[in-house]
């Protein structure tokens, strides 16, 4: 087919096309790109995100660490403890070693601690438990 496809948007101008930009956000995180999420400045940000009604929970229970949105506290809780989490900090504890390395070669960075970085489950807010 060519690309005759043409999408108007009279239809829905207001809803735009939900499902296309979900899988341009769902597109998953490299763990770089993560150790940038965690560093405080950031996580801040990220953990206190505006309500955004497109997103899983409406953008307010973020896991830093895996990327990933949840339905509410409790789930998310829950994924703090799963498999997958646990192994997504070691990942991540890992990481700091090759980045340091990295950095270094670059001759940038020079505050560069010698240990990994703590990695640690996100605080979590116990009045906002619903
Ligand atoms: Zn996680």
């Amino acid at each position: 087919m060519g690309k005759s496809k043409q999408v108007g948007n009279h239809k829905s101008d207001k809803k735009k096309n939900i499902a296309k930009t979900w899988k341009t956000k769902r597109r998953a995180k490299d763990l770089d790109q993560i150790h940038d999420d965690i560093r405080p400045e950031n996580a801040a940000k990220l953990l206190k995100q505006e309500l955004d009604y497109d997103v899983t929970g409406n953008a307010q229970h973020y896991c830093l660490h895996c990327a990933r949105y949840f339905v509410d506290l409790k789930t998310m809780k829950e994924h703090f403890r799963t498999k997958l989490h646990k192994k997504r900090l070691k990942q991540l504890r890992e990481e700091p070693y090759t980045q340091a390395e990295a950095d270094r070669a670059a001759g940038m960075g020079s505050y560069i601690p010698p240990k990994a970085v703590e990695v640690r489950t996100q605080p979590v807010e116990d009045e906002m438990t619903t």
